[in-house]
Formats: C-alpha cells, sequence, structure tokens
C-alpha cells in the first residue's frame, strides 16, 4: 500500500464507488458527502493540488468534467451544482492528492431523505 489514499482508490487497495474511469481520470462517490451524489474526481497521476498540475494533466481532467456533471445532473435532478477544489490546509485540503469535488444541490437541505 502507498501512502496516498486516493492513490490507493485508483490502484483498487482500498475500495470506492467508482462512477467513472478513463485512460487519465477516476470518479468516485465521497465517503463523507455533504449533499446527495457528491463525488470526486481525481487524476490517475498523484499530483499534490493544483499547483503541481501539468497542463495536459489538467485538460485530461477537465474533458471528463462535462460528462460527469451531466450523468450527476440526469440521476440526481439537483437544482444546481457546484464544482469545487481545495489547494492548501488553509483552503480546506485534507486529501493531498488532487480532487474535484462535484456537489449537486436541491431545493431542500442537501437532498438526503
Ligand atoms: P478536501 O477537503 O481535501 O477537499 O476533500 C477530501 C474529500 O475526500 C472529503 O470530502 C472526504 O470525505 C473525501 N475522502 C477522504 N477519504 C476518503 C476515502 O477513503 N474514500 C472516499 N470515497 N472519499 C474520501
Ligand atoms: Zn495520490
Amino acid at each position: 500500500m502507498v501512502s496516498c489514499i486516493f492513490c490507493n482508490i485508483i490502484n483498487g487497495t482500498i475500495p470506492s464507488e467508482k462512477v467513472y474511469e478513463d485512460e487519465h481520470v477516476y470518479a468516485f462517490m465521497d465517503i463523507t458527502p455533504v449533499a446527495k451524489g457528491h463525488l470526486l474526481l481525481i487524476p490517475k497521476v498523484h499530483r499534490e493540488n493544483v499547483y503541481d498540475m501539468m497542463e495536459d494533466e489538467a485538460a485530461n481532467l477537465f474533458r471528463a468534467v462535462p460528462k460527469i456533471a451531466n450523468a450527476l445532473k440526469a440521476e440526481f435532478q439537483p437544482a444546481g451544482m457546484n464544482l469545487l477544489q481545495n489547494n492548501g490546509s488553509h483552503a480546506g485540503q485534507t486529501v493531498y492528492h488532487f480532487h474535484l469535488h462535484f456537489i449537486p444541490r436541491y431545493d431542500e437541505k442537501d437532498g438526503f431523505d
């Protein structure tokens, strides 16, 4: 097992609920969702945060964004959606492998029953 939680999710050592995968990226449900459908999109290459991303890595990651957002919208029918990404502890980053949050928003609370 390597030390990074998300690298271990990618290599299958830590289980996750996969929602999308291609050659460059992996998307999975957040273990402590702040709203129904909250998921994370990560590059398969280990990069701590946005400062370490190569331009082509960022492009490969964002190429997957519209299809994931549209699939999430179709499945959960949220009223809106935030894409959010934290860099550094002062910005709220707790896992040091780049990740983009997809957070569906609902008319009522967090969408949970
Ligand atoms: P950050 O605060 O770094 O932007 O977000 C880290 C996110 O990773 C949090 O929303 C947290 O719930 C999620 N997370 C941390 N560990 C795991 C895990 O082992 N599995 C999954 N699916 N999500 C995790
Ligand atoms: Zn990693």
